[in-house]
């Protein structure tokens, strides 16, 4: 099978149909290239921060996550042993989005909205199955070189969009580096029916500990009641089989509130984390979107809005590019805008929130917490604050990027 396109995207994780969407917004014929058949459904992101909600109001997506997702206006910062220290309203943003609140809703059930979305439109070519396996380039495109059940592929594109996830097969084919640093300890995730509202706690909480942070927060799931997630960190040294055994997730969880005793393990889950970004968004042709240029732990829910924003960047520059209306020096502004900002904000705030939940010092943790506390009770400083950690300001900063 042989295939041209002005647009190759390679992955359909939430970059890359983001990054589909919103070339389909603007007229762009785009070819999508995904291994799998169905959106991945394990236990991944699930948090919608304002800004990626406004970007994906003009598909509808943003209307069908309030439908099927849960509204979190606060969330907390708890400690494991002093209980609730402060709780943010996002309500103060009222000015400043359409959406001062965060949207909570899993990541397989974005991408299918997306997906359906995408797949609908004459301007769009899915292929499921195909496993990318090259990539080369010269002056006129891209050579995508794919594996299908049937047979060998190959496609060639104009230009090409690798948000194939952290492991990206686009990047490594460009010799792009990926700096940064993996954590020792990987981070277990526990489904429960637990309702943790019955406990005080947000639908977004985090909990201080210097032995064992926890987030938790509250998922829609098949039911109506929803379900919750709590992420604990684990120890270098621990089995992998005790780790997931549900019985040891139901006492993990019952350390943490007694409440929880008799409560449903629905799901456990471990992965590694990591913080790492590419030395460069574009090689020539190239371009990188997503997991495929950035990785970091999940305190504060940042990384899928952050392809996401990239996706929402990058589409009119390519749509300018394919359509003649801009030379190829837009993908570069591409590239400084949305690498700074993954420098920037995304590591820094995403490290920034690990080491403040981990916190060791008590007089540290003691003088985080009171200002924790202040801030929340100053509506002017929790709005500064908010808008930094809703993704707003990162953004903002990036649109005078040149
Ligand atoms: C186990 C796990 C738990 C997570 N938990 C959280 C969380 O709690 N909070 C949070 O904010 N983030 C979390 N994340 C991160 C979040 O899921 C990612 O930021 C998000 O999925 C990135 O989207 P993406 O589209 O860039 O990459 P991906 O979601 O990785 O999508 C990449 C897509 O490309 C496809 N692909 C890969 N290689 C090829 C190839 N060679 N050929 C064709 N297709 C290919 C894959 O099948 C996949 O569909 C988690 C990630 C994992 C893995």
């Amino acid at each position: 099978m042989t295939i041209d396109a002005d647009v190759v995207i390679v992955g359909g994780g939430p970059a890359g149909m983001a990054t589909a969407l919103f070339l389909i917004e603007h007229g762009i014929d785009v070819v999508l290239l995904e291994r799998s058949d169905k959106p991945h459904a394990d236990p991944r992101a699930a948090t919608y921060h304002p800004p990626t909600l406004e970007m994906l109001e003009k598909s509808g997506v943003t209307a069908e996550l309030h439908q099927r997702g849960l509204i979190a206006r606060h969330w907390q910062l708890r400690d494991r042993q002093a209980g609730l220290i402060a709780e943010f309203d996002l309500a103060v943003l009222g000015e400043d989005t359409r959406y001062p609140y965060r949207l909570q809703c899993e990541q397989h059930k974005l991408v299918e909205m997306m997906q359906r979305r995408v797949m609908q439109s004459s301007h769009s070519r899915v292929l499921h199955g195909v496993d990318v396996e090259a990539i080369s380039q010269d002056e006129s495109g891209v050579t995508v070189h794919g594996r299908q059940a049937t047979g060998d592929c190959l496609i060639r594109g104009r230009w090409l969009v690798g948000a194939d996830g952290g492991r990206s097969v686009v990047r490594k084919s460009q010799d792009i580096a990926f700096d940064g640093f993996t954590w020792a300890e990987r981070f277990l995730v526990i489904t429960t029916d637990f309702d943790f509202a019955t406990q005080g706690y947000a639908f977004s909480s985090y909990t201080m500990d210097p032995i064992e942070w926890v987030a938790t927060f509250k998922i829609p799931g098949d039911r109506p009641q929803g379900l919750w997630r709590c992420v604990f960190p684990t120890r270098p040294e621990e089995d992998e089989v005790d780790l997931l055994d549900h019985t040891r997730a139901a006492n993990r969880l019952a350390a943490l509130s007694s409440a929880t005793y008799g409560s449903k393990i629905v799901h456990t889950n471990l992965y590694a984390v990591h913080q790492r970004v590419a030395k460069t968004y574009r090689r020539n042709r190239v371009v990188l979107v997503g997991d495929a240029a950035h990785v970091n732990n999940p305190l504060g829910g940042m990384g899928l809005n952050f392809g996401l924003h990239d996706a929402y960047e990058l589409a009119p520059r390519l749509a300018a590019l394919v359509r003649g209306e801009a030379d190829a020096s837009t993908l570069d502004v591409y590239d400084r805008r949305r690498r700074s900002v993954a420098e920037s904000v995304l590591q820094a705030q995403t490290i920034a929130n690990k080491k403040l939940l981990e916190e060791k010092d008590p007089l540290t943790r003691a003088a985080r917490q009171q200002e924790l506390r202040d801030t929340a009770a100053d509506p002017e400083r929790a709005r500064h604050y908010l808008l930094r950690t809703s993704m707003i300001e990162g953004l903002r900063a990036a649109a005078h990027i040149r």
